[in-house]
């Protein structure tokens, strides 16, 4: 009998992500998905249309290599709008199939082997792969629960001669958190006159709470020269499965980042970008989103209110993470997958965002959903 051929693994210790094994559970236990971030909703009906008008209208085929041109200037506006900030759609905005390609081009544009990338955990789950993946090494900084607040002085700790970058993530996920001014000004202090790059995900930019504002790395002048601006189209207009994303880079830094993302994807999904190059011209839909996402979170957060979770409101993102600690010691692995086949709600450990899968007791539902499914779910949570 001919013997199975093994194929070595370049990511041994990684598995099926926890969103496709959560939403798969979900939908095979019929379970109120608020595991995985994504919107319940729909997008814009104009927006459709306006996909719609492209793709009857012959706008079917390759789109350049770094973006349709109408979107990445589009996009600069919006950016300088919202921001103050110029990036030249020529030079310095590229559009790439979701934030995940945008992190994986900036991080593959700047790690070579043996480089060492400062990583905050909770981290999302692509960062770490794609260091490994470019040879880099991830030295961790971990955030303390229940605040997460950014330490500057360990992170200065771990600064080495071989720091290459740092990762930062604002509206953060999955614990709903926002950098501060001051936290920007750490940073910079940081990085000041050394050659580190700083990768910034940003996807929940428009998604902040009670009168909390974005600070975007691109705001402050000793940032904004070194860093990768990652950002996602999906978050902001209820899109997440057209995969579009950008990223805004000084000029020597995107044309590096653009040597790679040619090779990666070559260019992403025409008719959309064409379609969100008008819709971003209107912006009543982003402005009012951080609002739209407040009232989701304090339905769900009031229907929490009679359960035994604790939590802090998110300030951020569409994730709410609560503390299990007064109804069970259950690993939070083993408490998600119970709760989604005996109780019918799903939602994410946060184990799964630490290399150690340290177990804080916390889950994370996402509240991007309808609000049958929120009060659902809370009055089924609310009785555990
Ligand atoms: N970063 C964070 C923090 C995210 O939550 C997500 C996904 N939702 C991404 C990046 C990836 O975005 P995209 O779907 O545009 O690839
Ligand atoms: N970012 C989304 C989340 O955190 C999921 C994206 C994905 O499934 N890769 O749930």
């Amino acid at each position: 009998m001919q013997k199975e051929k093994l194929l070595p693994s370049k990511l041994p210790y990684v598995g099926t992500t926890i969103f496709t094994v959560m939403s798969g559970l979900a939908t095979r236990e019929g379970a109120h998905n608020l595991s995985q971030g994504f919107p319940s909703f729909d997008c814009s009906p104009r927006l459709s249309e306006l996909v719609s008008h492209y793709v009857k209208n012959g706008y079917n085929q390759y789109a350049p290599m770094s973006g349709v041109p109408a979107f990445r200037e589009s996009l600069a506006e919006k950016t300088s709008r919202v921001y103050g900030v110029d990036y030249d759609p020529e030079t310095e905005v590229t559009i790439t199939s979701g934030a995940t390609e945008a992190i994986f081009c900036a991080v593959t544009a700047v790690v070579y082997p043996g480089d060492e990338v400062i990583v905050l955990e909770p981290a999302y789950d692509s960062y770490v792969p794609a260091i490994d993946l470019n040879g880099g090494v991830a030295v961790y900084v971990t955030l303390d629960s229940p605040e997460f607040k950014i330490d500057w002085q360990r992170v200065k700790e771990r600064i080495s001669p071989k720091t290459k970058a740092i990762m930062v993530n604002t509206p953060h996920n999955p614990v709903g958190t926002v950098f501060s001014k001051e936290d920007l000004n750490a940073l910079a202090d940081l990085v000041r006159d050394t050659d580190i790059y700083i990768i910034s995900d940003e996807v929940y930019e428009h998604i902040v709470f009670d009168g909390a504002v974005h600070h975007s790395m691109m705001t402050h002048p000793v940032l904004q020269e070194r860093t990768f601006v990652c950002g996602s189209l999906g978050k902001t207009y209820h899109t997440t499965g057209w995969k579009i994303g950008y990223c805004l880079a000084p000029k020597a830094l995107s044309k590096e980042f653009r040597r790679i993302h040619q090779y990666i994807t070559f260019s992403t999904v025409t008719p959309m970008q064409y379609a969100l190059a008008d819709f971003l011209k209107l912006p009543e839909h982003y402005e009012q989103l951080g609002a739209f996402y407040q009232r989701k979170r304090d339905r769900f957060n009031e229907a929490l209110k009679a359960s035994r979770f604790r939590f802090t409101p998110s300030k951020g993102s569409f994730f709410q993470i609560v503390s299990y600690r007064a109804i069970t010691d259950e690993y939070d692995y083993d408490l998600a997958i119970r709760l989604t086949k005996e109780i019918k709600v799903a939602s994410v450990p946060v184990s799964v965002f630490y290399a150690d899968k340290k177990d804080d007791k916390l889950l994370r539902f996402c509240f991007a959903k309808d609000d049958e499914i929120l009060d659902k779910a809370g009055e089924i949570l609310s009785k555990l």
